[in-house]
Formats: structure tokens, C-alpha cells, sequence
């Protein structure tokens, strides 16, 4: 991930008055189908769950899953978590200071120099991702019903249904991969939440937004998919004492690498804060060519592909010895290159009761830390509207579509900040230069 944006708009969230708790649970007539178990849909399944609605959730893998790193969430999040009731199980999971305090330190990638330091006076917070999840996982209520190794194959309106299709894998005799059985389920909701190459968007053919494409003028614009950005990163955990041995002579080094930190060059940036109470140093590694325009950059391979350690070392090679020894500490997770993709977010989510949810509608470069915050803030939203009183099988497409009203002007804008904390942290942007003390 990269920094997060402490703006004025995402912080109204955090003072608001009018924004209320979910309500005490009562039981809903709704009955929603989630596909996708990554933090987005199990954040809604658990909310709408103890908000006392049947919840079945569709999983491809065999269980729920993190990745092993860290996850910075902003201060809306912390309170969309604890709106929804989950504020006790990410207390025990992450660690927040809210009165904020040093935000993040920026130090120049080949020279070790420091440019500076910025501060917030906002509620900050990060956790190891397996807390975040198993967090979830204990506020999971009776009335959800996961389905693992089931993979939804597309979607369709039924009458005043929406029909999942799926495909589900069943063990074998010998515990190895069995049968598999095709099924399908009627709900009066479907969310998609199955993360940036979304089955559920690609079936919903949804528009394009027509910016996403300025080398096509004049073609017909294709459905809304997704794009290679032209970023790739490696993730790390290093342990806190080897991460403070890069340099033992130098105290700002040893001091600082606990700390929030970025260090930057053209065209790359290296990240790291640390989780687990100080113990682990989170580092993430980007390496950014924007040599070609958005539409024209293009990605070929698994996303997710081992490198050696030589590679890696030599994508920064520039860099001053200090991040490199860091990067040397990097485990066998750490020689992984992610190449990182975002969705050109649809027009809109929607298509009568099939609707999307994080990633899967507006996935983006991570680098303002917040992909997996405004997937909690869609949950926390959509949750409070289905679960609202006068929501019914009968009304709910406006409840669906007041959600997408509320939630699609807040994500565009956490996707443009990010986009301009991108320039700077690569320094894509000459005026970065203005941060020099
Ligand atoms: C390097 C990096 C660092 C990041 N750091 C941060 C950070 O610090 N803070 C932050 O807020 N965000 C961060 N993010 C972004 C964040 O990780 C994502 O935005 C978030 O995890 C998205 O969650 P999701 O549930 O929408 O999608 P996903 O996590 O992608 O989950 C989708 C789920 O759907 C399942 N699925 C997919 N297709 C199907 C199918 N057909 N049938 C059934 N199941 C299916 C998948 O198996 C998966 O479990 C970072 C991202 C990256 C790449």
C-alpha cells in the first residue's frame, strides 16, 4: 500500500453527527447471495449478518484467506468498523493512536536524505492482514452461510429474483478433488465482491466511463473491465530487529524504520510502517512505468509470479544501501512480483438487484492505502440501507440505488487522491519538490 490521504472530505466522515450505528438487529425479510470472501464481502456478510439478515456467501477458495502482510486503514474506516459493530474485534486486531500523531517520514531512495516529515491529527491504525481477518471472522453471526470452493460462473434476473450460478468442488473419497456439482440459488440481492477480475461485473456488461479511454475516440467503448497500471510491487514482513540492523551505528536510520516511512525515486517507491505491536516491519517495494498511456499499457503472465533475489535487488539498485539492506532481508514472500491492476469503475455498479462492492467496482493503485477502506465503507453503507426498516424484496432496487449514489462520487474521489499522491511518490510530479524542507 502506499500513504493514506488524510483530506478534509475523507475526514467528515470521521465528525459527522448524523451518521448512525447499525441498527439492533430485527429480522429482515431480505435474503442476499455476496460472491467473494475477501475483506469486502466478508465485512458485508458479517454487518448484514448481525444486522439480522440471511446472508449466503459464495468463496471459490476452500476458506477464507489473507495474504501475510500489513494493512493501513484510515480513520473512516475505524469508525465504519466500529458503526457496524465490529469496533471491539479490530480493537483486539489493530493498532490505532487516536490522536494521530507522525503520519509518515519521506526520504530520498538514493541518498538516504531526509525531505521531511508530515503529521495528522487523525485517528491512524495498522494491522497484520490474518488478524484483520480471524477480527472478522469472531463477529461472524449464525444467519451467514459461507460456501466454499464454489465458484460463481455468472448471474441473471429471475422475475423479482437475481439467480447465481455456480460451480461448487467437492472432496473426494480420498480427500483429494472429487465431483464437481452445478447449482444455482435465488436471492433478492446479489453483491459482487469477487475483487478486481469480478465474474459479476463482466456478466452485469456495464458501461464504460468514457476518460478511461483516450485512445479510442470515436470507437464504441467497451464494457467496463480491467487494466495493468503499469506498477508492480514485492511485499515484505521483516522482522523488527533485523530491519533495525541496517544500520546500528546510525540512530536516525534505526529510529526511523519503526516509524511510517517512504522512501522515493523516479519511478519507484519504497514503503514501510510497522504491525504486530512494533514486532514486524510491513515493506512494500514499487517499481512504476508510465511511458505508455493508461489505455496502452499491457500485462501479460500471472499476476502474481516468483522472481529472483537478484531481480528484485536490481530494480532498485539505484537506491541508497540503506533500503537496499533492508530489501535484503526480504523472505521468500518478498521475491514475488505483484503486478497491480485497477477497474476502469463502471457508469454505474448496477444492474436491477445485482449490484458491486470493493474492488470489483473500483479497485486502483493502492498508493493512499485505502482499497480495502472503502470496501469496509461500501459494506457499512449498504448495510445500513438494506437493513433499514422500510427496505423490502418489493423497493429494494432504491435502496441499491441509493447506495451506488452515496458511495460512487466517494470512491472516484479516494481514486484521484490517490492518483496524485502517486505522481509524488514517484516522482512523476516536478512541483514534489516543494516538500523539501
Ligand atoms: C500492495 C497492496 C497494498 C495494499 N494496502 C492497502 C492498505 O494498506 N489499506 C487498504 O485499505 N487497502 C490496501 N490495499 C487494497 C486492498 O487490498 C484491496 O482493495 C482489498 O483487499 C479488496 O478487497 P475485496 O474484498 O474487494 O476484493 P478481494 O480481496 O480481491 O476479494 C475477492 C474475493 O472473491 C473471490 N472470488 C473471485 N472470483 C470469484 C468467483 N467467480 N466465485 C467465487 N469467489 C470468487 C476471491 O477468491 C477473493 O476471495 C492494498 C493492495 C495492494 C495490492
Amino acid at each position: 500500500m502506499g500513504g493514506r490521504v488524510d483530506d478534509p472530505s475523507n475526514m467528515s466522515a470521521t465528525t459527522s453527527s448524523e451518521i448512525m450505528p447499525v441498527p439492533a438487529p430485527k429480522s429482515s425479510p431480505l435474503h442476499i447471495v455476496i460472491v467473494g470472501g475477501g475483506l469486502g464481502g466478508l465485512t458485508l456478510a458479517v454487518a448484514l449478518g448481525k444486522a439480522g439478515v440471511k446472508v449466503d456467501l459464495f468463496e471459490q477458495s476452500p476458506a477464507f484467506a489473507q495474504i501475510g502482510a500489513g494493512i493501513h486503514l484510515g480513520p473512516n474506516t475505524i469508525r465504519a468498523l466500529r458503526l457496524l459493530g465490529l469496533g471491539e474485534e479490530y480493537d483486539a486486531a489493530g493498532e490505532t493512536e487516536e490522536g494521530g500523531g507522525l503520519f509518515f517520514e519521506w526520504w530520498d531512495g538514493r541518498t538516504d536524505k531526509k525531505y521531511g516529515e508530515t503529521f495528522t491529527k487523525y485517528p491512524r491504525s495498522s494491522c497484520h492482514r490474518a488478524r484483520l481477518l480471524e477480527a472478522l471472522l469472531r463477529g461472524m453471526p449464525s444467519n451467514v452461510q459461507a460456501h466454499f470452493s464454489t465458484r460463481v460462473n455468472g448471474v441473471e434476473s429471475v422475475g423479482n429474483k437475481a439467480r447465481l450460478k455456480y460451480t461448487a468442488s467437492r472432496k473426494g473419497a480420498q480427500g483429494g478433488e472429487g465431483p464437481s456439482e452445478e447449482g444455482f440459488i435465488d436471492a433478492d440481492v446479489i453483491v459482487g465482491a469477487d475483487g478486481v477480475k469480478s465474474v459479476i461485473r463482466t456478466a452485469l456488461q456495464l458501461p464504460s466511463p468514457k476518460h478511461a479511454f483516450p485512445s479510442i475516440e470515436g470507437k464504441e467503448l467497451p464494457p467496463a473491465s480491467y487494466r495493468y497500471t503499469g506498477t508492480y510491487c514485492y511485499r515484505g514482513l521483516v522482522p523488527m530487529d533485523k530491519a533495525k540492523s541496517i544500520d546500528p551505528q546510525d540512530q536516525t536510520v534505526t529510529n526511523s524504520v519503526a516509524v511510517d516511512r517512504m522512501w522515493f525515486a523516479p519511478n519507484s517507491h519504497i514503503l514501510t510502517f510497522p504491525i504486530e505491536q512494533g514486532k514486524i516491519l510491513n515493506v512494500v517495494a514499487f517499481i512504476s512505468d508510465r511511458s505508455k498511456p493508461k489505455d496502452q499499457r499491457f500485462f501479460d503472465g500471472p499476476w502474481v509470479k516468483p522472481v529472483s533475489h537478484e531481480t528484485l535487488m536490481n530494480d532498485f539498485k539505484d537506491y541508497h544501501e540503506h533500503p537496499r539492506r533492508l530489501l535484503e532481508l526480504f523472505d521468500d514472500f518478498g521475491h514475488q512480483q505483484w503486478a497491480l491492476h485497477e477497474v476502469m469503475s463502471p457508469l454505474t455498479w448496477r444492474k436491477g438487484r445485482i449490484t458491486l462492492l470493493g474492488d470489483s467496482a473500483h479497485a486502483s493503485l493502492p498508493h493512499n492505502g485505502a482499497g480495502a477502506g472503502q470496501a469496509i465503507e461500501d459494506s457499512y453503507v449498504l448495510t445500513r440501507l438494506l437493513s433499514h426498516p422500510e427496505c423490502t424484496p418489493d423497493n429494494v432496487e432504491e435502496f441499491l440505488q441509493a447506495y451506488e449514489d452515496v458511495r460512487k462520487p466517494r470512491t472516484s474521489l479516494s481514486s484521484y487522491t490517490r492518483s496524485r499522491l502517486e505522481r509524488c511518490t514517484s516522482l512523476h510530479r516536478p512541483s514534489v519538490t516543494t516538500w523539501r524542507r
